[in-house]
């Protein structure tokens, strides 16, 4: 199955592909890592913050029936590999956690849009909670490659939990840890830390994904910074993940304008001042 179709940043091609599973492995207790390759040039049109739909095999405990999305965790245009880096949360993904290496998946894409960044920036500011950091880690590597400097603000529950080599793989960052254990990621302490950050460093630009409590913040504080751009990965339940369905359109604010907008078609990807509060749908 192959369409093309033309959204406002462009022309993309999105298709079925068929990819070898080339490596699954657990990478702590609740997070996978899963490398495919297909036959078809998928690591040359994917960019960061674009996802896949990812089709779960069936097992004796599920038939997941909706194709899952999932963020490109890496993509090597030299060897054709996607990587993606999930957590083992419900049905779909418990189910996509038994597939085998040296077997085979279907996925959907790539879609959706893409960060905006710079060349010309000079430092940015990523902040990233869970499953944000696997959204974030092809951003990181794409600032790194064009020698942007980056500041990470990372959250997680623990130390333990902080998966700080998987988010950078390799590349150089000032890195700010924030955990619930003791207390550094409560919204007071973080925002102080983000104030100083901002003040101190004056990036051109702040990105976040995995965090709705984060992304309030962020919009909070960015209006005390308007020169400082603001880009948001949303994740939002979403079923066919193409534009059709309208299960994932949220409501935004652009130019003084409420939109309803799909967040698999015209985002994920959108400017942090433009999300209105409303929580979620579903
Ligand atoms: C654009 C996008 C990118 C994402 N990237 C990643 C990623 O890189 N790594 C990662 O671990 N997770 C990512 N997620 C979340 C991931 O899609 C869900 O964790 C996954 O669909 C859960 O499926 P499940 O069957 O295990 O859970 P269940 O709760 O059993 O799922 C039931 C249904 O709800 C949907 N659903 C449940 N949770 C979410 C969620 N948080 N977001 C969207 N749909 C959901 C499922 O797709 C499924 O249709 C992303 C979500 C979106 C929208």
């Amino acid at each position: 199955m192959s369409a093309s179709l033309c959204g406002a940043g462009g022309a993309a091609t999105v298709a079925s592909y068929r990819c070898r599973v080339v490596e699954h492995r657990w990478v702590n207790r609740r997070y996978k890592y899963l490398r495919l390759e297909a036959d078809a040039p998928l690591a040359a049109i994917t960019r960061p913050g674009q996802f896949y739909q990812l089709r779960c095999p069936v097992t004796d405990e599920a038939q997941p029936f909706l194709l899952r999305p999932m963020s490109v965790y890496g993509a090597g245009p030299e060897d054709g590999r996607l990587e993606f880096l999930y957590n083992v949360a419900g049905v779909g993904t418990r189910a996509l956690a038994g597939l085998p290496a040296g077997g085979s998946m279907d996925i959907v894409g790539p879609l959706g849009n893409t960060f905006a960044l710079d060349p010309a920036f000079r430092r940015i500011l990523v902040v990233a909670r869970g499953v944000g950091l696997a959204t974030m880690a092809p951003l990181v590597r794409q600032a790194a490659g064009a020698g942007v400097a980056i500041t990470a603000l990372m959250s997680a529950r623990s130390r333990a939990d902080l998966m700080e080599r998987e988010f950078l793989r390799g590349a150089a960052a000032q890195v700010h840890g924030v955990f619930d254990e003791d207390g550094s990621s409560a919204v007071a302490a973080v925002e102080g830390l983000l104030r100083r950050l901002l003040a101190g460093q004056r990036p051109d630009a702040v990105y976040t994904c995995g965090s709705h409590r984060l992304l309030m913040l962020l919009q909070r504080v960015l209006a005390d910074y308007p020169q400082v751009r603001g880009e948001v990965a949303m994740e939002q339940r979403m079923a066919c993940g193409m534009g059709v369905c309208l299960s994932c359109v949220r409501l935004f604010e652009r130019g003084g304008d409420k939109q309803f907008l799909r967040v698999c078609r015209e985002g994920p990807v959108f400017p942090i001042r433009d999300v209105t509060q409303e929580v979620e749908f579903g």
